[in-house]
């Protein structure tokens, strides 16, 4: 390739020259890169991520955060009526956060006996549940619920050079760096600016061993020896230079006896243990020197010197850099790639032939399999092939939770549509965005522009309907320098999490959660440059119309193509020639009715989603107690389509055998359409408690009014309890289904 690139912002641009990352920050691991979690009793990368999150401002808000956004449905309506919620610090509540996933089930460390991988997280009932209603209302809004959009479900290992065609193999990394003390390794591009004052040091050598030979020579039998020896040393305080003096002294000494000791004290001194390697310490302004000469001495010991005397230390001014250690001011080693992709071998030799990669996205085999969708699903272009599945990406610092985690799920839709240039042949013109917001249903005239508007729009839409409300939400545009050369534009969609960083006004400024990019025909024009496979699609429509325009229509919409061509193939790295005279036979093909797709791509991710709904979801009021005193209490306001469980059905009592059979019957009648938790076990109190934290929006009591007991008005009725608003009604059974049913039914 002939561009360095290290992954930025987004996928999207993968492979554009120096993308910022928003995030910050970084916990502890292992150089080799599968660091180990030591399970301390609670999430140690956690504890360091609290510790570097500690002194953020106070936020205050429902579920901690966030109010709800207005009108997105009843739930919400109920959710805003909810108790007053407590003023809770971010850094306390993301700790709050992680401690209840892990006692409730929802998120585990992985290999946790074993201490635990960093980087890697299991989901227990709670969170498998919620992992698996994030996946099916992406699938369902994306697929199920559309015309235009068809499933794929690829292997994660696939042909290495697919890896090679998408840039992955040359290009799919970070610039780490390592501590040169603690090797702690970090992304370079996370290490915020820091300024004060640099000491710097030539190298060390031994104290221990300078100070033997000064011993020796001090107990020499020669007295002139002894003479010389301590006068030096009275004169000069500087072992080093004592030294020096001493060899000079001796070896200029006009009698032969003492000159001869000159040889053997400067073989004594050359073989004391030193490192003339050079190494330096940030300290911030004001800082005692004391702590760089310790950090010093560690790092010269580290590298074999015994109890090291420093060499020639100097020190200077520093401003801006990301050079050193933030954690503790040591020099970093230079910056270098590294690729993010965990390598195996397929097949019985681990040899370079049989190397292959676990998937770093899921994208990259829906384009290689965009022919074969494309002949059996009846779909032409527009539309789109999505996929969800397992990723595999051996980031540097795993970090926040399972924010960035090394395997984690994706959800990707790549949606193909005609270049820029097919529109106009076809409908004269391309229609133009009139405004922000959604643009309304496809029309066969959109370009580019307004389809990347439309899925950004439509993402948004998705996430509120299972209860993000937008202001949780940022929509972030690429600047252009962050843009990859070949992408047109790109949207990331952030969630403000607890751990984001905050903007001057002290807002969160969100962290992402998806990538909505306009790629071009980039993908496509891989694939089909590496593979040597057509992936150019027939347009019925674009040929006809093609014929009828003008000469001068076509001369211009042919030089805009044959343009865009000869830039991709140039910066592809073709020579000028080869590249002109294959984006010539693209630009005459173009008006034959064949073009290579565009692709707008969103790029979600689903275990960042289930975070962001797990931080949403948290909230702490009050409550009553079994006695009506009121008692605090951890509530997870989680979506009812997206809620783990829907529905808890509780006995009043669990001696009474009417109550029971009467509550496994409407157990049995809720069973087959959603998840139901039946709970017979203490006080009903307490059972309500236990659901509030797993988030059930609704729970079911059978009672004696249930029986009959109370007279035939209230027979076959049961207490409908709502989780946020803690309301209760009297609801029939035989209206419970249809109740609960709209309400967790997909949006
Ligand atoms: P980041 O910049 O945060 O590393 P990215 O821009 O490289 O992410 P993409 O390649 O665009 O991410 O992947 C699409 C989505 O996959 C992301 O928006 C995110 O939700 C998810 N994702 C990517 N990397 C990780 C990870 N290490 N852990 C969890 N989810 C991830």
């Amino acid at each position: 390739m002939p561009f360095f690139a290290t992954r930025g912002r987004s996928k999207a641009n993968r492979f554009a020259e120096g993308g910022k990352e928003t995030d910050r920050g970084c916990v502890e691991d292992q150089p080799q890169g599968v660091g180990i979690v030591h399970n301390t009793g609670k999430f140690k990368a956690w504890q360091l991520f609290v510790a570097a999150a500690a002194g953020l401002r106070h936020s205050r808000g429902p579920c901690g955060l966030f109010p709800s956004g207005p009108g997105i449905d009843t739930w919400n309506a109920i959710k805003n009526t909810g108790a007053l919620m407590a003023e809770v610090k971010t850094a306390d509540l993301m700790e709050k956060i992680v401690s209840l996933c892990k006692r409730r089930g929802f998120i585990f460390q992985s290999s946790e006996i074993y201490g635990g991988l960093n980087g890697f997280w299991d989901y227990g009932p709670l969170g498998a549940e919620l992992k698996r209603n994030i996946k099916e209302s992406w699938w369902r809004s994306m697929t199920q619920m559309r015309d235009d959009v068809v499933g794929l479900e690829a292997t994660i290992i696939m042909h290495p050079k697919i890896w090679e065609a998408s840039g992955h193999t040359s290009t799919f990394s970070d610039l780490m760096v390592d501590c040169l003390v603690t090797r702690k390794r970090l992304r370079a591009d996370q290490i915020e600016p820091q300024s004060g004052i640099v000491y710097h040091y030539s190298g060390a050598r031994s104290g221990a061993t300078s100070n033997e030979i000064v011993q020796r020579l001090l107990n020499s039998d020669s007295p002139e020896v002894r003479a010389i020896i301590e006068e030096t040393l009275r004169e000069e305080k500087e072992e080093e230079k004592a030294i020096e003096t001493m060899v000079s002294t001796l070896s200029k000494h006009p009698n032969p006896e003492l000159s001869r000791h000159a040889p053997l004290v400067k073989q004594i001194w050359q073989s004391i243990h030193r490192s003339e390697e050079k190494f330096s310490v940030l300290l911030a302004a004001g800082k005692p020197v004391e702590s760089a000469r310790k950090l010093a001495k560690q790092f010269y010991r580290e590298r074999g010197v015994d109890d090291p005397v420093l060499l020639a230390e100097r020190s200077e001014q520093v401003q801006n850099t990301t050079r050193y250690n933030p954690e503790n001011g040591a020099l970093l080693t230079e910056p270098r790639p590294f690729n993010l992709m965990l390598k195996t071998y397929v097949g019985p030799v681990e040899s370079e032939d049989n190397k292959s990669y676990l998937r770093p996205e899921t994208a990259q085999a829906i384009f290689v399999q965009f022919k074969n969708v494309l002949e059996v699903s009846r779909q032409k272009v527009p539309f789109g092939i999505c996929q969800m599945g397992k990723a595999f990406r051996n980031e540097i610092n795993p970090r926040n939770f399972t924010f960035r985690s090394r395997e984690f799920e994706q959800m990707e839709l790549e949606f193909f549509i005609r270049p820029d240039e097919a529109i106009e042949a076809i409908y004269g013109s391309i229609a133009k965005p009139v405004g922000p917001g959604h643009p309304g249903e496809p029309q066969p005239n959109w370009g580019w522009q307004l389809w990347h508007q439309y899925w950004v729009e439509e993402r948004f839409r998705y996430y509120e309907s299972i209860g993000l409300p937008r202001q949780s939400l940022v929509e972030y545009w690429q600047k252009s320098d962050e843009l990859a050369h070949y992408a047109r534009a790109t949207v990331d969609i952030l969630y403000k999490f607890p751990f984001s960083k905050r903007d001057e006004k002290g807002e969160l400024m969100g962290e992402e959660l998806e990538g909505v990019a306009a790629r071009s025909d980039f993908d496509l024009s891989q694939h089909q440059r590496f593979s040597g496979k057509p992936m150019t699609v027939f347009d019925e429509e674009l040929k006809p119309a093609w014929s009828k325009l003008p000469d001068q229509k076509k001369t211009e919409l042919s030089q805009s193509y044959y343009e865009a061509r000869q830039r991709y193939f140039s910066k592809m790295g073709e020579p000028p020639e080869k590249a002109d005279k294959q984006a010539r036979a693209d630009a005459e093909a173009l008006g034959k009715g064949y073009y290579v797709p565009h692709v707008i791509e969103p790029s979600a991710g689903v275990d960042r989603l289930a975070l962001a709904l797990i931080c949403n979801a948290y909230g702490e009021d009050q409550a009553p107690d079994e006695k009506g005193n009121m008692e605090s209490r951890v509530v997870m306001k989680f979506h009812p389509r997206i809620a783990p469980l829907k529905v808890a059905v509780f006995p009043l009592l669990k001696n009474k055998p009417e109550l029971v059979k009467k509550a496994l019957e409407v157990r049995d009648l809720l069973r087959p359409e959603m998840t139901v938790f039946y709970d017979e076990a203490g006080a009903i109190g307490r059972r309500y408690r236990r659901q509030d934290e797993a988030g059930t929006p609704f729970g079911v009591t059978i009672d004696f009014d249930t029986l009959g007991e109370k007279g035939p008005e209230l027979k076959d009725t049961v207490t409908l309890r709502h989780r946020d608003s803690m309301k209760q009604e009297r609801v029939k059974i035989a209206e419970l289904l249809p109740t609960l049913s709209k309400q967790i039914r997909p949006g």
